[in-house]
């Protein structure tokens, strides 16, 4: 029956510790749940501990009392049934609840009267029933009470003990009762854990609280962290100090301690603590647990947009281009409205670009233009352009981008093609005196800007002499309606001033403003007539007397050009605002005794220190030519170009190479290079001239060949031909015009370069000694000069005529590898240069006057002028192209193939045509022989990787003349 009810005991024992596992104590016995069926064994049996059912503050309990004060010596044990202790636990803390008798309220009668018991422990491997020794128990605490119990309220007093270390499989609790008035209320014995928990989506177990301890937990379902999540569990079970965090999958958001799947429409794209989101505009509605939201067909996002934002479509083109003329001379403004779909972005960007076009092709305007802010990425519905040339007109393409515009099938781009359009004619910026006699005036004006190529304009000349002032006539003037920018007036009187303005009309006649009057003398009587008169003597005054005029002039406008050198302006090379007229005549240097002399009339001394050199840029006769900075006082820094003189020259050299300067010094024409100035008084000697960006003519045609259109080409000849007009009307034969002696700036304006007295014969490397002695570049010259050295400016148009087959070849080699002799012998039997690929029929009509035998019949260079400008005005006219001989005009006379003979390889049939470039190209295309090339069409040569349009003629109409097998040198001839 006892151990029946152990077991019992024992059984209730062990629920109670189960179902307290969620509590922060885990109770291992309470007195108190047990009841009456406690089953402690108390000893002696009989007297000591005994069970009471007690009220205690009106409710019912068992407890355990013993009150032996009267008998002396006590020694009552009360001992608990087997503790059993759990895994891990090695110390667990006991409450006890009890009350203890004043031992006062006896009378005195018992001396042996005790307040206080004692707390006993024996630890044991098995539970030992019945089996009780007292040896076996440590003391563990003397119990005594805070206050003793005196009347009939009971004074409960409640201690708690700790008890450690344990380690057998459990325990026994003892209460020794040594002569107290004693109730056990209650016996509590538990241990503390740090409850299981989740914390930051983290699961910890429980966990058993006896010492400050570190607990890693793990990530609930669907979350993760990057390091494993940690916490204390302090020694009174609390769990304290988190540390790490986990965090919801993508597609899954935070709910309560768990991780729940994103609802369908929302989505999280990225493990995080946010919460899912509502799928942005533009998307498909998701599923549950989505990470992202699709877009829907036709938008997009960009690489760089965040999986949540929303989808945007590509924009659609901008709308309503349209261009005003600015004012400001050469400025354009586009602008427009932005595109009807903006797609619902705010990158919105625009780019703008140029191009000419004629109907063949369209080439980038590059830098013949300017987009005055930077025409890529911005945000602005506008742009402005400047450096506009009147004449031509351009394709504007405005295009909008935004992050998704590589998405759109639809161009999002507008082009206009437009041209400058003023509505005021130009206006006469300068009046030139060309000319005077007693009785007439020719003059001759300048416009602020070129008209438009298809607008001619007229003037309005209105003059009166100046004396009408004196007879009160202020209001008569005599008006003169004229065609073109100069005019002679005749009928004039001698010797009086002329006061004169010209306006110019637009076709409508709507007049621009009036030029500042001008006053202009005509020259008295005598100034002609005594030139005819036979008297020797006045003629040698007078001649006396003019040359001494020209002299004045000559120092008085080289003085006036040096002071007047401004280089702010760009001066435009066909309507120069150049207020000085040229000198009627150059002066050549060697006129001079001492050409030092010269130096110092035409040129002006820079200080060395003024100069630094940056980089060669060419070698001439003379030495190296560096491109450097020129930074002379109070003035801004210019890149100049500067010749020198290299070490060891004779006097002689060295004055050679000055005389350069003195002849150029003596220039001032937009179309001839500009001399800054030169170094003497410095032991190397320099030449600083304007810097041409681009360098030689014939280098820069060939590394551009097929991509300039003609009339651009026209255009660069023009400028040429105004400088070749300048040096003849010096009265200055150039002697070597050849593409390589004419420089290119940034603005592809073409300057005539290269003067020297010597040059021809000693610089030039075309140069080549003649039968009569002396260096000629024969493919250039003229056959009179070649003969019998008669150089005029008529030879110099024979030149001109070979600069425009150059020009218009790109840089082609005249008469390609013929030898001088052969070229010399063709040209005396009336051969001449056919017309290069491409070229406009008028043009070669021209080369062809110039290259007339009868040098009389040659045009001079103030005609080859108007009749440039006239086709210049005029695009039109350029449309018809010269008949062109493949044949003959591509490849080189000794490996044409003329003959019949096949090319043997393709590599040297590309070689033959300039076109070696593409020799890997046509390797790679697996086209290895010459009947492979036979059957090329033009998307194959296209699709083998030529793409210039210059280039793809080139090869196209090689293989058109490698098919005709007729061919023949006929149409060489004039
Ligand atoms: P030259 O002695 O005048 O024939 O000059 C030799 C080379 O130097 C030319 O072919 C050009 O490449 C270069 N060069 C000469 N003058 C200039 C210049 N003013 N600007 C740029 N390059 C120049």
């Amino acid at each position: 029956m006892e151990l029946r009810g152990v077991n019992f005991l024992l059984f209730l024992f062990m629920n109670q510790v189960f179902i307290s596992l969620q509590s922060k104590e885990q109770v291992l016995l309470d007195m108190k749940a047990l009841g009456s069926e406690l089953g402690w064994l108390t000893l002696p049996h009989e007297n000591g501990w005994e069970i009471v059912q007690t009220v205690v503050n009106g409710s019912l309990f068992y407890t355990y009392s013993v009150c032996s004060i009267d008998s002396g010596e006590q020694d009552n044990w009360l001992r608990t049934t087997f503790i059993q202790r759990r895994p891990g636990i090695s110390r667990v803390s006991v409450e006890l609840r009890f009350v203890v008798r004043d031992c006062n309220t006896f009378d005195g009668s018992s001396v042996a009267c005790k307040e206080t018991f004692n707390l006993f422990i024996s630890e044991a491997d098995a539970d030992v029933g019945t089996n009780f020794r007292k040896g076996q128990f440590r003391k563990v605490a003397t119990i005594a009470p805070d206050e003793v119990t005196r009347g009939r309220l009971l004074k409960v007093n409640i201690e708690t003990k700790t008890v450690e270390p344990l380690s057998k499989k459990g325990f026994y609790l003892a209460f020794q009762d040594v002569g107290a008035c004693v109730a056990l209320l209650s016996a509590r014995v538990y241990y503390k854990t740090c409850p299981s928990t989740v914390q930051s989506l983290a699961a910890f177990p429980e966990t058993v609280a006896d010492a400050l301890k570190e607990v890693e937990g793990v990530c609930v379902q669907n979350a993760i962290s990057q390091a494993s999540p940690r916490i204390y569990c302090t020694a009174e079970g609390e769990w304290v100090v988190p540390v790490g965090q986990c965090q919801c999958l993508p597609g899954y958001e935070t709910t309560g301690d768990s991780c729940q799947e994103c609802k369908p429409g929302y989505f999280k794209p990225s493990v995080s603590t946010d919460l899912c989101q509502v799928c942005p505009d533009n998307t498909k509605p998701s599923s549950a647990g989505a990470t992202e939201c699709v877009c829907e067909d036709g938008f997009f996002r960009s690489p760089s947009d965040p999986p949540t934002s929303a989808c945007s479509a590509p924009p659609s083109a901008p709308r309503d281009l349209t261009s005003t003329t600015l004012s400001v001379e050469g400025r354009l403004l586009l602008s427009w409205t932005p595109p009807l779909v903006t797609g619902g972005r705010e990158d919105l960007t625009y780019s703008a670009t140029c191009e000419i076009c004629d109907e063949a092709l369209c080439v980038p305007c590059g830098d013949r233009i300017r987009f005055e802010t930077s025409p890529t990425d911005f945000q602005d519905t506008q742009i402005v352009v400047s450096e506009l040339d009147s004449h031509l007109n351009y394709t504007f393409t405005v295009e909008a981008h935004s992050g998704v515009s590589q998405y759109g099938t639809d161009p999002a781009s507008t082009t206009i093609t437009t041209a400058l359009d003023y509505t005021d004619p130009p206006k006469v910026t300068s009046i030139h005196l060309d000319d005077r006699g007693p009785t007439s005036l020719s003059l001759s004006w300048t416009l602020s800007r070129r008209p438009p190529a298809h607008i001619s304009l007229r003037y309005e000349l209105m003059y009166r002499r100046k004396d009408a002032e004196v007879e009160r006539d202020v209001t008569t003037y005599t008006v003169l309606i004229l065609e073109k920018n100069f005019v002679q007036i005749n009928d004039l009187t001698p010797d009086t001033t002329y006061l004169l303005r010209v306006q110019a009309l637009s076709v409508g006649g709507s007049p621009g403003s009036y030029s500042v009057e001008h006053e202009f003398h005509t020259s008295p009587l005598a100034e002609s007539q005594t030139q005819n008169k036979p008297t020797m003597v006045l003629g040698a005054v007078v001649g006396v007397a003019v040359i001494l005029l020209v002299v004045v002039a000559v120092l008085l406008l080289r003085r006036r050009r040096m002071n007047l050198h401004g280089r702010g302006g760009p001066e435009d090379p066909c309507f120069h605002t150049d207020q000085l007229k040229p000198l009627k005549s150059y002066v050549d240097p060697h006129m001079y005794e001492d050409p030092n002399i010269a130096i110092q009339k035409f040129v002006s001394e820079i200080d060395p220190n003024a100069i630094t050199k940056q980089k060669v840029i060419g070698v001439g006769e003379f030495g190296e030519v560096f491109r450097g900075v020129m930074k002379i006082h109070g003035k801004d820094e210019v890149t100049v170009a500067i010749k020198t003189l290299k070490p060891g020259y004779s006097e002689k050299q060295r004055q050679d190479f000055l005389s350069e300067a003195s002849i150029m010094g003596q220039f001032s024409h937009p179309n001839i290079i500009r001399l800054e100035g030169v170094v003497t008084k410095f032991k190397h000697a320099m030449i600083v001239t304007e810097y041409m960006e681009n360098g030689a003519l014939d280098t820069y045609l060939k590394d551009h060949d097929g991509e300039i259109p003609s009339y651009q080409l026209l255009g660069m000849l023009r400028g040429i031909a105004a400088g070749m007009k300048y040096l003849s009307d010096m009265n200055y034969i150039h002697r070597d015009l050849a593409a390589r002696n004419v420089l290119v700036n940034s603005s592809l304006e073409c300057k005539v370069s290269d003067f020297g007295l010597s040059r021809v014969l000693e610089d030039d490397a075309e140069g080549t000694y003649t039968t009569r002695g002396g260096k000629i570049p024969i493919r250039w010259t003229a056959p009179e000069a070649i003969a019998y050295r008669k150089f005029t400016s008529a030879s110099d148009v024979w030149s001109f005529g070979i600069v425009m087959w150059e020009v218009m070849a790109f840089g082609e080699r005249p008469y390609w590898d013929m030898s001088n002799h052969e070229v010399m012998k063709a040209i005396n039997e009336a051969f001449r240069l056919p017309a290069p690929m491409d070229c406009p029929s008028a043009i070669y009509q021209l080369m062809l006057q110039c290259w007339q035998h009868d040098r009389s019949k040659r045009p001079r260079f103030t005609d080859i002028l108007n009749i440039l400008d006239k086709l210049l005005r005029n695009p039109e006219s350029l449309k018809t192209i010269a008949d062109f001989d493949p044949r003959v005009s591509i490849r080189l006379p000794s490996t044409s193939g003329c003959d019949g003979t096949m090319f043997r390889s393709v590599p040297e049939w590309l070689e033959s045509i300039k076109m070696s470039q593409y020799t890997d190209s046509f390797a790679r295309a697996g086209i290895t022989s010459m009947e492979q090339v036979l059957a090329l069409r033009h998307e194959d040569i296209r699709n083998i990787g030529v793409r210039l349009p210059g280039h793809m003629k080139r090869i196209a109409y090689s293989i058109l003349g490698l098919k005709d097998e007729t061919s023949s040198l006929s149409v060489f001839a004039v």
